[in-house]
Order: C-alpha cells, then sequence, then structure tokens
C-alpha cells in the first residue's frame, strides 16, 4: 500500500507544479512560488526511488532539504496573498535551524530525532502564514485556503508528536506507520491545498481581467461598462441623487490633424489626470469614448458641481497646452445636470447633461451649462467663456 503512494504522491505534487507553472506564465507571483513548493515535495517523496537507485544514506537528508525547502516556499506562497516577506529571517532561520537537526540526527543515525525536527520544521513554516492571515481573508478561497493550510499544518505536528507510536524501533522506515501516514494524508491535504490555492489564483485573474474590461488604458478611468458597474454598486449601497459632469474638448480634431494622433492621445491623459486631481472623494470618472468625459459626483449639488467644472475648465485651459508647448490654447465644454427622482437611471441625467454640453458648444465652446430636467427649456449657461492665453 506505502509503495503505491511513493509512486503516485511525486507524480501527483510535480502535475501541482506544472498547473501553477502555467498559471505563473499569466502573471500571478504567487503561482511561481506554489509551482517551485510543489516541484520541491515531488522532489522530496522522489527521494525512496533515488535510494533504490543508488543506496546512501545521503538521501534522508536530501528529502529532509527538499521538505524544509517546499514548505519554506509553501509559506511564501500563502504570505504572497496575506503579507508579502513577512517575517522572512524567522522563516529563513526555522528552515536553517531544523535542517541542521536533521543533518545531526543523520550523522548520529537517530532517525526519529531527524522525523521530528523535519516535521516540526515544516509545521512552524506552514503555521506562521496563518497568524499572518488575521484580518486578511477575503472570500471563501481565501477560507478554503486557509483551513487547507491549517489541516497541512496540523497533519505535520501531530505526525512529528507522534514518531514513537508510529514508527516501531528497528522497522524500516518506508513500511512503517509513520510513513504510510505521511503518504496518505499528503495526498488528501495536498490536494486540498493545491485546489484551494489554485482556486484564489482564478480570483486573482478574474479581478485582474475584470479591472482590465472596466479601465481605458489610455485614461486610467473607467469605460462606459467600468462607470455603470461603479455607479450600480454605489445605488446598491443606498446612494441616490448626485451631479452629473459631461466634458468634451472643443476642436479636438484640429488637434489631431495638426499636431498628430500620438499628441492627441497626450492631451486626453493629461485631461484625465486633471479630472482624477478634480474628483472629489467618491466620484466616479470615466471616458466614454474619443474626448469624451463623464464625472459622476454622488450627493453633490448643482453649484458644487459647477464649481468642480469650472475649476477643471480653468485648469485645462491653463495648463495644458503650456505643458504639451502647443501654440494654440486648447478649452473644453461642460454640461452639467443632476439626478431627478423620476430618472429610470444614471443615463437620464447623462441624456440632460449632454443636452447642456451641446448647448455649451453651440453658444460658443469653453463654458459650463446646466440642464436640471428634461422639461427645462433650454440650458443655462453658468460659466461664460472666458479667454486664457496658453
Ligand atoms: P467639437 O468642438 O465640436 O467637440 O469638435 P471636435 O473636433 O472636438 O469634435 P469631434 O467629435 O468631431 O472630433 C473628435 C475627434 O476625436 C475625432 C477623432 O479623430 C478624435 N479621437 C477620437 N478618439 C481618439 C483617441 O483615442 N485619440 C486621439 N488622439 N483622437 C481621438
Ligand atoms: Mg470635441
Ligand atoms: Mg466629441
Amino acid at each position: 500500500m506505502g509503495e503505491n503512494y511513493a509512486f503516485f504522491l511525486p507524480v501527483m505534487m510535480a502535475s501541482f507544479g506544472v498547473v501553477f507553472l502555467i498559471v505563473w506564465g499569466w502573471h500571478v507571483r504567487a503561482a511561481g512560488w506554489w509551482s517551485a513548493a510543489f516541484f520541491c515535495i515531488a522532489a522530496g517523496f522522489s527521494a525512496p526511488a533515488g535510494f533504490a537507485a543508488i543506496p546512501t544514506p545521503l538521501w534522508s537528508i536530501i528529502a529532509d532539504l527538499l521538505f524544509a525547502t517546499g514548505f519554506l516556499l509553501f509559506s511564501q506562497a500563502l504570505l504572497q496573498r496575506w503579507r508579502p516577506s513577512w517575517l522572512l529571517p524567522v522563516r529563513l532561520s526555522i528552515w536553517g535551524g531544523s535542517l541542521l537537526l536533521c543533518v545531526i540526527a543523520n550523522i548520529v543515525d537517530n532517525l526519529p530525532l531527524e522525523l521530528v525536527a523535519s516535521d516540526f520544521g515544516c509545521f512552524l513554516l506552514i503555521a506562521l502564514p496563518l497568524i499572518a492571515a488575521k484580518g486578511h481573508l477575503r472570500g471563501g478561497a481565501d477560507r478554503a485556503l486557509f483551513a487547507a493550510a491549517c489541516l497541512v499544518a496540523l497533519d505535520n505536528l501531530v505526525r512529528g508528536s507522534t514518531v514513537p507510536l508510529t514508527l516501531s524501533a528497528g522497522s524500516d522506515f518506508l513500511t512503517s506507520n509513520y510513513a504510510y501516514l505521511m503518504q496518505a494524508l499528503a495526498c488528501i491535504f495536498g490536494l486540498f491545498l493545491a485546489l484551494s490555492a489554485l482556486a484564489t489564483q482564478v480570483i486573482v485573474l478574474l479581478g485582474r481581467y475584470q479591472r482590465e474590461a472596466m479601465i481605458d488604458p489610455l485614461s486610467g478611468l473607467f469605460n462606459r461598462r467600468g462607470f455603470d458597474d461603479a455607479v450600480a454598486r454605489i445605488e446598491a449601497e443606498g446612494g441616490h441623487g448626485g451631479s452629473l459632469i459631461v466634458c468634451d474638448i472643443d476642436h479636438f480634431k484640429a488637434v489631431n490633424d495638426e499636431y498628430g494622433h500620438a499628441l492627441g492621445d497626450s492631451v486626453i491623459s493629461a485631461l484625465s489626470q486633471l479630472i482624477i486631481a478634480a474628483a472629489p472623494p467618491g466620484a466616479i470618472a470615466a471616458r466614454f469614448g474619443g474626448e469624451e468625459f463623464v464625472l459622476f459626483l454622488p450627493g453633490t449639488n448643482a453649484a458644487r458641481a459647477a464649481e468642480v467644472a469650472n475649476d477643471l475648465r480653468e485648469s485645462f485651459t491653463r495648463t495644458v497646452a503650456v505643458t504639451l508647448q502647443l501654440a494654440h490654447v486648447l478649452t473644453a465644454s461642460f454640461g452639467l445636470s443632476t439626478v431627478q427622482r423620476s430618472d429610470r437611471s444614471i443615463h437620464d441625467a447623462i441624456a440632460r447633461a449632454d443636452e447642456a454640453l451641446y448647448e455649451a458648444k453651440s453658444r460658443g465652446r469653453n463654458r459650463v451649462c446646466v440642464r436640471r430636467a428634461l422639461s427645462s427649456p433650454a440650458a443655462e449657461p453658468v460659466f461664460p467663456q472666458r479667454i486664457v492665453s496658453a
């Protein structure tokens, strides 16, 4: 029975190593530690095969080294998620201390001491991250990973504490109850640990792709989908009301035509930075495409939103052309509206702000216009045009 496990375990652990290596290729940092850890453990479980080929007591020291290193890497992989590099010198000392004891036990031919030193070293290495995890667990996958690591830690602690019971005097290590228990439990807990770690990596990947799907790469602001999602979250938390600013750069096509598309991109990027700087806490800023931006200010009235829009208008006109060393003044127009109780969604308010923006354009650009409700006869200019030289 034990021999069957002995064959199965290295293959299983190495397979986990390969899976995490693939995930690591998708730039998930912790997966690299998991992969290295499982390869180490796979190599550790292969030591009996090495012993069968070349019989030397060195194999048990090599196995000790591989298990201790595997557990050091497990601790690094767990901490990568919860608290990277936490107590690294302490963990390295545990690794070195347990290995030293293993070597001494091996030299004096004391197998029980060697097993206890190895098991307690592994226990401490995987138990430390569990302390660090306090307050850092996020969601079911994290809790499953925590539970799996607890089981692996407990397995090492109990196995190390019961060596005299499971290793009968004079018996061969591979045929001992100790070896059988170690292999059987490593199989079960190793599978649980690998699957829960994989679940956390999948969540990391999904989160990354979800964020990328919601962020506009040029501006760093939300795109339409991200904006809708962020607004929906505010609404789900019970927030309602607020003001909406839409912004469109004036004569932007001419900027592209005269200075090139790359410079046009720099203008979009510069305005995005100004929007981020001007946005009060809790505001949601998005680029809806081209050179059109939307800023939602939850719980903010029209007067305050108009101040934000006008500050933005002034800082854009004052700084961007100068920073990018353009010969012409750059301006932008703004439309503003407030969310009404009768609105079916935020897009009703955006539609009104768009009408106000259209009004700002038709009145000569470089201004802020406001439209409170769709029934308003026309948008009102709240900040007149100001000519600012670049
Ligand atoms: P108006 O004052 O009426 O807003 O005039 P405009 O020229 O700014 O308006 P229009 O919407 O006609 O032109 C927008 C231009 O924005 C057209 C397009 O070439 C350019 N554009 C759209 N997306 C991008 C982008 O990602 N980068 C750059 N550089 N230009 C873009
Ligand atoms: Mg424009
Ligand atoms: Mg436009």
